[in-house]
Formats: C-alpha cells, sequence, structure tokens
C-alpha cells in the first residue's frame, strides 16, 4: 500500500487527517513515527508558501510522499495579522493563552472591540514522482474581545461565527464541516482519492 506521511506532530491534527484520509487506500505516518526529525523553516510569506516548504523538506528527508498544511487567523482590523505568524503571535515560546491576550491588546491598541476575520488553511501534498497537489480553505467570522466556549483550539474562544456563537461551542464533528482546514482536506481528499483509488 502507499504511504504517506503527515507533516505533523500535532495530536489532533494527526487525527483530523487520518480520520479524512480513511478511506483511501494508503498507509499514514505521521513525524511521530520519525526519530530525530529537524524542523523545517518556515519562513514563507502565505500558507500555500509555507506548506509546499514542509511538504518537499518531509517528503526529502523521509524518501515518502508527504502532505503538510498551515493555517493561521487574519484580523481585517490588523491588516491581516497574525497570518503566517498566528502559531508564535506573542513570540517563539507562545501557547495559546499568550497569543489570544496578544490578539487582544493589538486590538485594543487600534481601539476596535471586534473585526471581521478568516481562518485560513492551505495543504500541499508532494509525492515522490513530483507531483504536487495543493488546496485551500477559508471559514470567515468576527473577532471579538470577549471569549465563549471551551472547546477547539488557538484562538477559537474568540473567533465568532455568527453574533452568538463562537468556534470554540462546537463539537469537533461540527468544526470539521464548517472549518478551513474541513474543506481544504475534503478537497485534499478528492483529488488523492483521483490518484491513489
Ligand atoms: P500551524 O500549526 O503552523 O498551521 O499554525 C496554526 C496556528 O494558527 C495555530 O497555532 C493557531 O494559533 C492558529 N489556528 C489555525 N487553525 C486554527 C483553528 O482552527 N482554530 C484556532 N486557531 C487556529
Amino acid at each position: 500500500m502507499k504511504k504517506i506521511v503527515l507533516a505533523s506532530k500535532n495530536v489532533d491534527k494527526v487525527a483530523e487527517m487520518r480520520r479524512a484520509l480513511g478511506k483511501l487506500p494508503l498507509e499514514i505516518l505521521s513525524l511521530a513515527d520519525f526519530d530525530d526529525m529537524p524542523d523545517a523553516v518556515e519562513d514563507g510569506a502565505t500558507f500555500e508558501e509555507n506548506a509546499l516548504i514542509k511538504a518537499r523538506f518531509f517528503a526529502e528527508r523521509t524518501g515518502l510522499a508527504c502532505l503538510a498544511d498551515d493555517s493561521g487567523l487574519e484580523v481585517d482590523a490588523l491588516g491581516g495579522l497574525p497570518g503566517v505568524y498566528s502559531a508564535r503571535f506573542a513570540g517563539w515560546h507562545a501557547d495559546d493563552l499568550t497569543n489570544n491576550q496578544k490578539l487582544l491588546d493589538e486590538l485594543g491598541k487600534v481601539g476596535v472591540e471586534q473585526s471581521a476575520a478568516a481562518y485560513r488553511c492551505a495543504l500541499v501534498f508532494v509525492d515522490t514522482d513530483g507531483t504536487t497537489f495543493t488546496t485551500s480553505g477559508k471559514i470567515s467570522g468576527t473577532i471579538k474581545n470577549v471569549a465563549l466556549g471551551n472547546g477547539g483550539f488557538g484562538y477559537d474562544p474568540y473567533f465568532y461565527i455568527d453574533e452568538n456563537k463562537t468556534m470554540a461551542q462546537l463539537s469537533v464533528d461540527e468544526k470539521n464541516l464548517i472549518s478551513h482546514r474541513g474543506a481544504a482536506l475534503k478537497e485534499m481528499v478528492f483529488l488523492l482519492g483521483k490518484k491513489f483509488s
């Protein structure tokens, strides 16, 4: 069976991708299956560039086809930030708590309590024969400076999908149905299905 490696050590993302790819005739590995794998340098200007950097880097290191993702939040009032800096908005040792605090601080600095925003996700698959597929997904919403809900991760408690409901109030399945990553995965599963089934 064709082996592919998912370019992530994030347990939740790997589980989500495994579930989406589950019906395809693929043996799915992740970076957790390889010892001492170095990190890729994610210095692209867009989510697509970063996903391509990761997919090429780990395809070369592992000798296997690789599927990589990159995602983040774009806030209109902040000129599109945190964007590709979403994971490390508050610095190299940032976590969800410090990133969200930084988000609130930056909104405060520009004097707004809420702003239009979007989550974006890019997925890139690079095969051993060089075949490359790119897909993307987006969900629009509003960032408000009041947190609601305990689900999801990252900026979800501040990301409103309608007037009163945040991403953090959705179940995993509900989130996947509408999310940026869910949309990019659906399209990627379609492309991989055509190539491998
Ligand atoms: P990546 O792991 O390099 O793609 O970084 C993605 C970062 O963007 C995460 O650390 C979060 O801060 C943010 N992000 C991406 N997708 C989501 C989401 O679905 N909910 C909340 N935050 C997200």
